[in-house]
Formats: C-alpha cells, sequence, structure tokens
C-alpha cells in the first residue's frame, strides 16, 4: 500500500509533467488522469483530431470540464491552449456560438465519469491503428 503514485495522494499534485503548459484549470480528477495529460501533450503538438462540438437543442455547444483547447474549424485555438475555461467560454462565444454548460466549483460523481469517458474517446475513436506517425499529414 506504498503506492505514492495514486492519484489521491496529495504529494501526486505537484508533479507537473507538461511543461508547455502554464496554469492549468484542470480540476483535480483529470489533473492526474492519463486521458487528460494526453489530451494536453497531443493537443500542443498537434496530433489531436477534436470532435465536433456536442450541442444542446437551442444549438448551444457543450463544453467539458479541462477543455483548453477550441473545437470550431479552422481556429488557432485547436493546438494553443487557453490558459482558463471561462476564456475558453469567451473565446468561443467571439466566435458567434453559444456555450451551453458553465460548470462552477463541484462536479458530481457522475458527471467526472462522463468526463473522463469523453477524453478517453478521443483516443479509442481514432480507431484504426495506434500510429501517431501519419506521413500524410499537410
Ligand atoms: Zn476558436
Amino acid at each position: 500500500m506504498a503506492n505514492h503514485l495514486h492519484a489521491s495522494c496529495p504529494c501526486a499534485s505537484e508533479i507537473v509533467p507538461i511543461g508547455k503548459i502554464p496554469r492549468l484549470p484542470a480540476p483535480i480528477f483529470l489533473a492526474t488522469n492519463p486521458a487528460y495529460l494526453r489530451y494536453l501533450q497531443d493537443g500542443v503538438a498537434g496530433h489531436l483530431s477534436l470532435p465536433a462540438y456536442d450541442q444542446t437543442p437551442n444549438g448551444e455547444v457543450i463544453v467539458y470540464p479541462g477543455e483548453v483547447f477550441c473545437r470550431l474549424p479552422n481556429c488557432e485555438h485547436r493546438r494553443i491552449p487557453l490558459a482558463e475555461i471561462r476564456n475558453l467560454r469567451d473565446h468561443i462565444r467571439r466566435h458567434g456560438v453559444m456555450v451551453a454548460w458553465a460548470p462552477s466549483g463541484r462536479v458530481s460523481q457522475t458527471t467526472m465519469n462522463a468526463v473522463i469517458t469523453w477524453y478517453e474517446a478521443l483516443f479509442i475513436s481514432q480507431g484504426s491503428g495506434d500510429n501517431g506517425d501519419d506521413q500524410q499529414d499537410e
């Protein structure tokens, strides 16, 4: 039981594996999640295929906790992280798109699970093969 790599260990929050990214807005439950860390790393590296936003029936886009990249097409912030989720939300509004969900403070366990599943699905849905070495990239 001496596994200090476990996410519940307080010292884990002091380990910052990604030097490039300042002051993440990530909630604690995401800060040590492998899928989320890969989202950040691949995003900055430009290797991430961001899905289109899900929308509410009102046409508002749904932004998940911890998201730092804009998912709208042809936006430079698809790979340049915005520092805080509020900035991301303001940024998306500047595209003329409404943002549905403002996660504030505490997040329920159900929501946490859904968010983690979403981040994990970013990598599962790429499907065919796990090579990050596509030479036909532009
Ligand atoms: Zn944008």
